[in-house]
């Protein structure tokens, strides 16, 4: 099969025929629809990320339709169902397991990441315990949209005492920033402040739930203050880049509560005092629970979210190699897939 190799940091990715993959227990092949490329997958792939093999295929945030099935494989699935899949293949036997957390599984392997080969590729694997099934009305874009709306999900579903009423700030309108805006709107918060400092994707962000803009670069407190009449008692920090979180500790109020969703692959410092001087609450989350997954399609399914407008482009083979590596840059692009038969 085709497939995009990663080789060493500072290379694009490389266009391979790759051996197809073959279906272990309780694993179905599936022939990939949409993979999109995730802030993850440039972290990874840099100098300073975490050391990639070389031959990874990278690529997580997948959907498509079962060609092949296992043996000992879970009931109910056959050739041609629809599914996208955690990016974690359980043991299936443990506690973490069975509560639908493979992420938290001692014997975890990661899709797309270096130990189970990724989605930018014809073919992958997934294990049909990590598995969700997408009902007709979800379209491949929206399936390739699950894994990252469910990280969103997962960062706001964490959140002390729910969203309705909230001032949130948040930081940052890449995929994550704007699927987590999405999610604030929908589970009622009041205001929903993005601050980005480029114009498409601040933009964007008021389509997907953000009810107002302020200017990264400026005085971001007071024109929260003057846009909601307050502080933002909750902020989420979506960017990733070292200099954030001592942002957010300047930014909250007494008793302000700080989500960090931003993967940050650089050490980073804060200066504990203020952030004990307000007493903040500090969340770090990562990755999501099946539940989240399952949520997430069916909001899709029933319609009551609407993000295929997330997606900026659709490349081929032959173009996502240079597309992969313009994301590095500051960009208006939001969420960019390979269809892997363009
Ligand atoms: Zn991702
Ligand atoms: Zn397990």
């Amino acid at each position: 099969m085709k497939a995009a190799v990663f080789q060493e940091p500072g290379k694009p990715l490389v266009i391979e025929t790759i051996p197809d993959p073959s279906p272990d227990i309780g694993e179905a092949v599936i022939r990939v629809k949409h993979c999109g490329i995730c802030g993850t997958d440039l972290h990874a792939t840099e100098r300073h990320g975490a050391r990639l093999p070389e031959g990874t295929v990278l690529g997580h945030e997948f959907a498509g339709e079962i060609v092949a099935i296992g043996r000992d494989a879970p009931e109910g699935w056959k050739e041609g169902d629809r599914l996208c899949a955690l990016p974690f293949i359980g043991c299936g036997k443990c506690l973490a397991c069975f509560q639908g957390k493979p992420w938290q599984c001692q014997a975890k392997r990661i899709i797309g990441l270096g130990e189970v080969p990724g989605g930018l590729a014809e073919y992958t694997r997934v294990h049909l315990n990590e598995a969700i099934r997408l009902p007709a009305p979800v379209t491949w874009r929206e399936g390739a949209l699950v894994e990252p709306l469910a990280v969103a999900l997962h960062a706001v579903r964490g959140v002390r005492n729910g969203l309705a009423g909230k001032n949130v700030l948040i930081i940052g309108a890449g995929p994550i920033g704007l699927t987590t805006a999405l999610w604030c709107s929908f589970f009622g918060a009041r205001h929903v402040i993005v601050s980005e400092l480029d114009q498409g994707r601040a933009q964007l962000s008021l389509k997907y739930g953000a009810t107002g803009l302020v200017d990264a670069g400026g005085d971001v407190i007071s024109e929260f203050r003057e846009l909601t009449g307050g502080a933002p008692e909750l902020i989420f920090e979506c960017v990733g880049v070292p200099g954030m979180i001592a942002k957010c500790i300047g930014f909250a109020p007494y008793g302000g509560e700080i989500i960090v969703v931003g993967f940050c692959t650089k050490p980073d410092t804060f200066m504990p005092a203020l952030a004990m001087a307000n007493e903040l609450s500090i969340r770090f989350v990562l990755a999501q629970d099946k539940s989240d997954f399952q949520f997430v399609v069916d909001m899709l399914a029933a319609n009551r979210i609407d993000v295929e407008g997330m997606v900026t482009d659709v490349v081929s083979f032959g173009e996502l190699p240079s597309a992969f590596e313009a994301l590095r840059t500051p960009t208006s692009q939001c969420k960019v897939l390979l269809d892997p038969v363009l």
